[in-house]
């Protein structure tokens, strides 16, 4: 911050600076004004500014550029060769658009300028001067100065039956000031929320001067005697009602809080259907220090950087299988892989994405903010920049969605911190090396399965059931091939405390299972929620007392009017991408449109990226006998090869599995499609849809099938398991 600006200097030093005149007849009708206008080095006007200068235009400079939505300029008006800067939705935050454009002017290096000076902004209409006053309130910290000034009303608040401003004079030259060149008689106060008008007389310059502290029915006014006074002083001393006032809140439509599958599906849509949106996003580090961008989880730390890993992994293992097919030259023993390389490509994707969602963003005019969020009291919203300016801006809308998500769990347990958790694997600067992940979940299994398919020595530590949620057939399967391909599965046992030994963790397992020394430890046993930043005390919206996860109903309404849950953070939602998504998208429909459509949670398919990956749509088969009884329900199977694995005999071959389940009455209703392959998420997308609108066996049987793949596999499944029979395919094509 430049802490040798004196605000004064705007009078002494136009040209080095940018001025912006915003809207109407602001304090730049004094002539102070229009000559700080006219010698300014740039000179912004806003689109309602236009029309005003343009009446002056014989003792005033035309605008360099001018910003705005252009919805109120005359359609007449010559612009005559200024730049044209569309900012769209133009209102309170227009001057807070039009400063940032300026500053993106001078960190580009087109523009070179030393502050801003604000025309204008503190007299007319209340709220528009609180909006002053809150981007004066942002900009505090900022390298740039940012100086407003104007004429007639200062417009402040004091808190409840508060008579006296504190000035503390030590602070008064900070470079964020309000200079009311020519100080009416009047200034004006407010009490709570009500707006009222108390006439007082006002001294500034014996303000300065003598005292640090005002009664303001004493102070008698001096024209002309300037006042310079912060935002940080009036934030600091405001009670918290003045405070919200001073900020002026911010209001939209639709805030969002959480940028990730959910929260930027809701945002996007709902400025489609022409909402105003804030989007709020920030990510907490991890104890490593490693932040990402927009996205949330699934384009940062999650489904796509594991998808990229575990392709890497099946490309690898095509190398292998590649001399079958007649590919020469690749000698074998010289194929490494290369970590660096890969987490390169990784963290390249993953920044890509960040970009792709900040333009989609800007181009539906969402004001993304990267702060994190925080409820106060009366369901506003304070949000804190996420850099180390920390500044605060508030908040406040009708509708707010709360669309957080979850992080890994870290054990409680002594040296837990020594291990690391999906969020900093994927981007990891050292190659993992002999590994333990300990988890039995999807992520725990996905992560060993494609760390032994880059050559990693892997370990997972499972203390119960793996998958415990997917047909145990299947996780038979997978567990299986995931052996064979050299993962190791250490069982019953959990993790007591790691120590640090060298470079090197050595792992004290319970049950005298041991210690054992690896290289790198990964957590992945649960992801949880982090709320406490959030404050939801402070509004009462309701939890689910042991996951700590938001109740919400099938509307995502939450226990507190106005406010909305989707996602991973919603007790009992399956923890999946699309289906957090599609829950904002709906949402957005039902409050910006007629629309009452919600999620219908039947059917959902997913997949388990497995090196043989596993696809799941409907009831497992422990499920559908829980359900409908053993008599109830009839179970076709059987196990296959993939066309792709008979040549190279890739032995995986042997784990390949595929199952329908279907009632066992008239309807034969298939209610559950399991598949365990190359490729199952291909496999099952399609599937899923038919499942959706409701298929029979025998719709099944009589589709003609594709041949040769994988796929249809489940249309030729003709052996059930009650009948005993062998249920492996012979032959292919007849
Ligand atoms: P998130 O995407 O987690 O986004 C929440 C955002 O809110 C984050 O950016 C967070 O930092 C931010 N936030 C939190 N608190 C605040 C606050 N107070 N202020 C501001 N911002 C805040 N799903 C699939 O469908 N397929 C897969 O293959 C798949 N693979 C996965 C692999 C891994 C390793 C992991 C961890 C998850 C995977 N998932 C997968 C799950 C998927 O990523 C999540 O279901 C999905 O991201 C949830 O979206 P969400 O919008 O609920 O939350």
């Amino acid at each position: 911050m430049n802490r040798d600006f004196q605000p004064f200097e705007i009078f002494t030093k136009p040209e080095t600076s940018v001025s912006i005149w915003l809207n109407g007849e602001p304090g730049a009708i004094q002539k102070e004004a229009e000559n700080i206008w006219n010698s300014s080095k740039y000179r912004v006007a806003t689109d309602g500014a236009i029309n005003e200068i343009t009446k002056r235009h014989e003792s005033v400079e035309w605008p360099h550029a001018i910003c705005g939505d252009f919805d109120s300029i005359d359609k007449k008006i010559d612009l005559k060769g200024a730049k044209i800067i569309h900012l769209p939705d133009q209102d309170h935050t227009d001057l807070t658009k039009t400063i940032e454009w300026c500053l993106e002017q001078k960190n580009e290096k087109l523009w070179s300028f030393d502050r801003i000076t604000v025309l204008g902004g503190l007299n007319g209409r209340f709220d528009h001067t609180m909006s002053t006053l809150s981007t004066l309130v942002r900009f505090v910290q900022n390298e740039t100065p940012v100086v407003v000034l104007d004429s007639f009303n200062l417009v402040f608040s004091l808190p409840e039956g508060e008579s006296k401003i504190h000035v503390d004079l030590k602070k008064t030259t900070k470079m964020c000031g309000i200079i009311p060149i020519v100080q009416k008689e009047t200034i004006v106060t407010s009490n709570g929320l009500k707006y009222e008008m108390d006439c007082l007389p006002l001294a500034f310059g014996e303000l300065i001067s003598s005292s640090n502290e005002v009664v303001t029915n004493e102070i008698r006014l001096k024209s002309t005697a300037p006042l310079i006074f912060t935002i940080e002083i009036m934030m600091s001393h405001a009670q918290p009602t003045a405070r919200r006032l001073l900020s002026s809140a911010i209001h939209y439509d639709l805030i969002v809080i959480g940028g990730g599958s959910g929260g930027l599906s809701c945002s996007k849509r709902a400025a489609e259907l022409g909402a105003k949106v804030a989007l709020i996003d920030a990510v907490e580090p991890t104890p490593n220090g490693y932040a990402w961008g927009i996205g949330g989880t699934c384009a940062n730390v999650g489904c796509i950087p594991k998808k990229l890993m575990h392709q890497a992994a099946l490309v690898g293992k095509e190398l292998k299988q590649a001399e079958k097919y007649g590919w020469n030259g690749l000698d074998q023993s010289k194929i490494t892989h290369d970590w660096n390389s890969l987490s390169q490509v990784v963290n390249d994707r993953v920044k890509g994405n960040n970009w792709v969602y900040r333009v989609q963003l800007r181009d539906k005019g969402i004001k993304y903010y990267n702060a994190f969020a925080e409820f106060v009291e009366g369901g506003q919203i304070m949000i804190t920049t996420a850099d180390k300016k920390k500044t605060e801006t508030l908040l406040s809308s009708p509708n707010i969605l709360i669309a957080t998500g979850l992080r890994p769990r870290y054990p409680d347990i002594p040296g837990a911190l020594l291990g690391i958790t999906s969020d900093d694997l994927f981007t990891l600067k050292t190659v993992p090396g002999k590994t333990l992940v300990v988890g039995a979940g999807y992520v725990a299994l996905e992560c060993a399965g494609f760390l032994a398919g880059l050559n990693q020595d892997v370990e997972v530590l499972v203390r119960s059931r793996p998958l415990k949620e997917f047909d145990q057939d299947c996780v038979h399967f997978v567990m299986e091939q995931l052996k064979s391909s050299g993962v190791k599965v250490r069982e019953a046992v959990e993790v007591e405390k790691v120590e640090e030994s060298g470079d090197k963790k050595k792992v004290y397992f319970t049950k005298n299972g041991g210690v054992e020394e690896y290289d790198t430890v990964i957590w992945a046993a649960g992801r949880a929620p982090r709320m406490e930043r959030m404050k939801l005390e402070n509004i009462g919206v309701k939890r689910n007392e042991k996951s700590g996860k938001i109740l919400a109903d099938e509307f995502d309404k939450t226990s507190v009017h106005g406010i909305y849950a989707v996602g991973d953070i919603v007790e009992g939602r399956p923890e999946l991408t699309p289906l957090a998504i599609q829950s904002g998208k709906l949402l957005a429909d039902r409050l910006f449109s007629d629309s009452k459509q919600t999620v219908r949670f039947h059917g959902i398919a997913t997949t388990v990226f497995t090196p043989l990956e596993l696809s799941t749509v409907g009831l497992t088969e422990e499920e559908a006998k829980k359900k409908y009884g053993e008599d109830g329900i009839e179970v076709f199977h059987s196990h296959y090869t993939p066309f792709e694995y008979i040549v190279p005999q890739n032995k995986d071959g042997e784990f390949c599995y595929v199952k329908a389940i279907c009632l066992r009455d008239e309807t034969q209703k298939v209610v559950g499609l399991h598949f365990v392959g190359p490729n199952a998420a291909e496999v099952m997308q399609g599937y899923a849809v038919a499942f959706r609108v409701g298929i029979s066996i025998s719709d099944l049987q009589l589709t003609v099938a594709i041949h040769p793949c994988s796929s249809e596999e489940f249309i030729k499944l003709q052996v059930t398991k009650r009948s005993g029979k062998d249920p492996r395919v012979q032959g292919c094509c007849g």
